[in-house]
């Protein structure tokens, strides 16, 4: 134990330096498969004074094991700002969960647990701005399937020193069996355990999987995060009351329990602070980037969201006034925050959300999609109206789901009302963030570039697709513009450090309409 601790030493510290006036964490070895701290330590939900912080504690299972926790001004804990103790146990997977308070605005923290004679390794966050932000910059993630391969995106993100948080967007975890969707086999990254998961042990199980990859482990440990669920961290296809992957008569059981059971473990093991008072399952909620941007989280799938249309649904589903992928609470909810950040004059609203936004079925035919906004059409028209009488001229939508990487402006009528090479008729933009590991699924690089090269054609407000790469989004967003650059890996069948920048698209505040850029921001 002892000889761990003095291997622990760090460059870190909370001096300005380079953009952003962050330093990375010097990197150190990943705790050992035999360590109380083997799921490594994660922060997040940062606002101006509070963060979360998280560890879990490996002991024996009838075990309610002391975890003292401390935050410091440095990396040496030379400074220290917060100390506390608290009990964990079985009850909640031996994970720790703290809402560390009272914390300066703006600045960096270090962090770490010690429990059963053991230190954890030292976690670095950062507190949010309150006023007069000149530039926030986050990296935006989403679909990191285990058994799909290795995690290089994570390590990508990990090793930038110019994020102020990481945003995942869903699909953190799968429930599959192994070989269902990815073979991790050959990677040495079989699910755990090796079958769909439904109980309240499963989902642990897998979620301690997903924890024990040290390329997610070290992008944890370097920034705090801000985290949804998307639909896997259920069952594919999740809506109020079922998923596409649940079958009730066929051994899944209920819903309502596995529900319950995949939302507890979430809880359990992802830094996002949790509403005790009500047990809910809500998760949605807003972050305040200092007057710069609001940032409002959305569940589109869990807390109300309506059943997806059948395939090839007419127009008296698709139309159908009542159905939402956000409930009409969530909704009203929306609407409020939109003008509540109007009010406060928050230059850019930031919609951190699930599925695909922007119209993608051609005027008069087929809904090409049942999972997206494409397939709650009155409900998406409601959320165009809003930011239109609102005139709220600086929304981004933020969107994952769907393992390739798209940019679009968001026009009510893009083929009639909408001029692409002006961006008159533009209401807002979205930015669609690549998968960290699942496949893209556009097929052969034939049939990629076809479907890519149909999409350009046919619709006009897109912006910019790519459906070959994984990697990620780094977000970065100033007062005069945002600007979202791609990053993608070049596998993930292998470990690798390589990313290659893939192409930024700007817009412009005041004016939302994407072009692109060759150069990162
Ligand atoms: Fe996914
Ligand atoms: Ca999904």
């Amino acid at each position: 134990m002892e000889m761990a601790v003095s291997r622990r030493t760090f460059l870190g510290t909370t001096a300005a330096a380079g953009f952003g006036g962050l330093v990375r964490l010097e990197s150190q070895p990943i705790p050992q498969a035999r360590s109380v701290f083997r799921h490594g330590v994660a922060s997040g939900d940062p606002l101006a004074d509070a963060v979360i912080l998280w560890t879990r504690v490996t002991a024996p299972a009838n075990a309610t094991p002391e975890v003292t926790w401390e935050v410091a001004s440095d990396a040496t804990f030379k400074n220290p700002v917060l100390r506390g103790r608290t009990v964990t146990g079985a009850l909640r997977d031996f994970t720790i969960k703290i809402d560390a308070s009272g914390l300066r605005p703006a600045t960096t923290y270090y962090y770490r647990f010690e429990a059963l004679g053991e230190r954890s390794p030292v976690g670095r966050t950062k507190t949010l701005p309150v006023g007069g932000a000149e530039r926030v910059r986050l990296a935006v993630a989403s679909c990191s399937n285990f058994p799909y391969g290795y995690f290089n995106a994570y390590a990508r993100i990990a090793a930038r020193a110019d994020l102020d948080a990481v945003l995942h967007l869903g699909d953190y975890i799968y429930e599959y069996e192994n070989g269902r969707y990815g073979d991790g086999k050959p990677y040495g990254r079989v699910s755990d355990p090796d079958r769909e998961i439904i109980a309240l042990s499963d989902y642990r199980t897998r979620h301690a999987q997903y924890k024990s990859d040290p390329d997610l482990q070290e992008a944890h440990r370097q920034h705090p995060w801000i985290v949804v669920w998307d639909d896997h961290e259920v069952a594919n296809d999740t809506w109020r009351d079922g998923a596409e992957n649940h079958q009730p008569d066929r051994g899944d059981g209920g819903w309502a329990a596995r529900r319950d059971a995949a939302v507890q473990a979430y809880f359990e093991w992802m830094p996002i602070r949790e509403d005790r008072a009500t047990r809910q399952p809500r998760i949605y909620r807003t972050f305040n980037f200092g007057g710069l941007a609001d940032l409002i989280m959305l569940d589109t799938r869990v807390i109300d969201r309506d059943q997806q249309p059948l395939r090839r649904a007419d127009a008296s589903v698709l139309d159908d006034e009542r159905r939402s992928p956000l409930g009409s609470t969530q909704e009203q909810w929306l609407f409020r925050e939109l003008a509540e950040s109007k009010r406060a004059g928050a230059r850019w609203q930031l919609l951190g959300q699930q599925i695909m936004f922007a119209p993608l079925s051609l005027p008069g035919a087929a809904s090409e999609s049942a999972d997206t906004w494409e397939a709650y059409r009155p409900s998406r028209q409601r959320v165009m109206n809003a930011i239109s009488t609102l005139r709220l001229p600086n929304v981004v939508v933020l969107t994952g789901d769907v393992h390739s990487s798209w940019g679009y402006d968001i026009a009510a009528d893009p083929w009639n009302a909408y001029d692409p090479g002006t961006g008159r008729g533009s209401l807002a933009i979205e930015i669609v963030t690549p998968a960290i590991t699942s496949p893209t699924g556009f097929g052969t690089p034939t049939e990629t570039a076809t479907r890519v090269e149909k999409h350009k054609k046919e619709r006009p407000h897109l912006r910019y697709i790519d459906g070959v790469h994984r990697g990620y989004v780094v977000l970065d967003v100033t007062p005069e513009r945002v600007q979202a650059d791609w990053y993608y890996v070049p596998t993930v069948s292998e470990k690798t450090t390589a990313e290659q920048f893939g192409k930024g698209l700007i817009s412009v505040a005041g004016r939302p309409h994407l072009v692109e850029t060759n150069k990162p921001a």
